[in-house]
């Protein structure tokens, strides 16, 4: 029997055997060049696809919320808010920045709605995509001072820190 009418369906948590794909009898959807069981995309779009990552950062904006912006929100429209932005394809990882960065900033934000604003602002996309960048470049070793030209007037190092500082407490 012919591999070709067979796919392996892209769904981390798939439980048909071998994770295999009959084109010419199951149902799949296909996206791209990925191939999904049409009951794995379902689970996927759903939202039960979320890796522990995923579901470790989206609690600690449930917590973080409920400590820093509102202590009443309603948890279920938060979550639609974040799941939205997931579905979009935008990383917990950055929301989670979004929000430490309004927190730190002392942003005016109170409910769920409001934080898309944030979410798309450029100056917090700058600044995490500086933090993604510091992280993949490790830092200096510590006698080495960067002059005026080469520092951002936004350091990072010292803003993450503070992010740290003040969320530990
Ligand atoms: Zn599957």
């Amino acid at each position: 029997m012919s591999k070709s009418n067979i796919r392996i369906c892209r769904y981390s948590q798939c439980n048909y055997p071998n994770k295999e794909i009959n084109l010419d009898v199951d149902d799949y959807y296909q996206k791209n060049k990925f191939y999904y069981h049409k009951d794995c995309w379902k689970a996927k779009t759903k939202g039960e696809w979320k890796d522990e990552k995923t579901k470790q950062d989206l609690q600690t904006i449930k917590n973080l919320w409920i400590e820093h912006i509102n202590e009443t929100v309603v948890y279920s429209q938060l979550f639609q808010m974040l799941n939205g932005f997931l579905q979009r394809g935008v990383e917990s990882e950055y929301l989670l920045f979004v929000l430490q960065y309004c927190i730190i900033h002392k942003y005016k934000l109170m409910y769920p709605g409001g934080f898309k604003y944030y979410v798309d602002r450029q100056e917090i996309k700058d600044a995490y995509s500086r933090t993604k960048f510091a992280k993949v470049k490790r830092s200096p070793p510590p006698q080495i001072v960067d002059n005026e030209e080469t520092s951002p007037k936004f350091s990072v190092g010292s803003k993450s820190k503070g992010f740290s500082s003040i969320l530990k407490k």
